[in-house]
């Protein structure tokens, strides 16, 4: 200590705080003793000793009620807690089962997707496959018929094949009658046609406007009478014929030459051309095929007509 409050008489101060303490501790001393007298006194009470008890079992009662308190919420939060797993274990079976089904839907998609890749080649190789063989036929006729025209004798047995569609299926009857049919290539029926033959066909090689169009309405004037006649095509035919024929005339002598008046577009301008014998005709179908007439390229047949009644409606 240092400064002058150290030489203001500390131990006074001390000392009036040591007695300040005495006095208190002799205080509580008295006032205990005073508190056990009086409970000792009480004690021997009937009527304390009766409230005494009251008191000690509404504690008892009190501390029960609370313990019971405390289960029953132990209870509620328990089985919220089980609840609340028990929802927890739905969702994660839930998503489990969207996820399976997403993957098995990856699956299928991918194996649907390999099965189309799969079918889709093996169309292309058939029709590879179909491409070339039908390019060996050809070629192998094409030879045939080389052969054929330059030697004597009759045709070999290969060009004395009919060529079937369908093989299995009924005669398609309009293209027996007509060599044409308005369905083509896809009808359901059989369409026979030979590897040779003294008749040719030759498809939509006479065109005309009055030919192209169904209705002749497009050649209307307004009131209603045709702008181009029977007449226009009866000059036209004949001058499409003098043109052709001295040509056709050329690979040999020519029996009938017919054109097919008729409208439908299957049938359209084709024209048939009958020769005396096969090698004429033979001559005629190397020479025409794939050439060019009008801006048209020409597709040349062989025909297995046996009426010219019932197939070609005049001209
Ligand atoms: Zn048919």
């Amino acid at each position: 200590m240092s400064g002058k409050s150290t030489t203001k008489r500390p131990w006074r101060k001390e000392l009036k705080k040591q007695q300040r303490k005495r006095r208190r501790r002799k205080e509580a001393v008295a006032r205990d003793l005073r508190l056990e007298e009086e409970e000792a006194h009480n004690l021997k009470d009937p009527a304390y000793q009766q409230l005494l008890q009251q008191q000690v079992q509404l504690e008892e009662e009190q501390k029960r009620a609370a313990e019971k308190r405390h289960a029953e919420e132990e209870e509620i939060w328990l089985r919220r807690d089980l609840l609340a797993q028990r929802e927890f274990r739905l969702k994660q079976q839930q998503r489990t089962a969207l996820e399976a089904a997403e993957v098995a839907k990856r699956i299928k998609q991918a194996e649907e997707l390999a099965a189309k890749e799969a079918e889709q080649r093996r169309r292309h190789e058939e029709h590879e496959k179909s491409k070339a063989a039908a390019a060996a036929e050809f070629e192998q006729m094409m030879e045939c018929m080389e052969n054929f025209l330059n030697n004597d004798g009759p045709p070999p047995a290969e060009l004395r094949r009919v060529v079937e569609s369908r093989p299995n299926q009924n005669l398609c009857i309009l293209y027996e009658r007509t060599n044409c049919c308005r369905y083509g290539a896809p009808c359901v029926n059989n369409h026979r046609r030979p590897l040779l033959s003294n008749i040719i066909v030759v498809r939509h090689f006479f065109m005309h406007p009055l030919l192209e169009v169904e209705q002749h309405k497009e050649y209307a004037n307004a009131d209603g009478s045709l702008e181009l006649s029977e007449q226009d095509l009866r000059e036209a035919y004949e001058d499409f014929f003098e043109d052709v024929l001295p040509e056709l005339e050329e690979f040999g002598y020519i029996l009938n030459f017919r054109a097919v008046r008729n409208v439908l577009r299957h049938m359209r301008g084709h024209v048939f051309v009958e020769y005396v014998d096969e090698r004429s005709a033979l001559k005629a179908f190397i020479k025409l095929q794939r050439r060019y007439y009008a801006g048209r390229q020409l597709n040349v047949e062989f025909s297995c007509i046996k009426s010219w009644r019932s197939a070609i409606c005049g001209m």
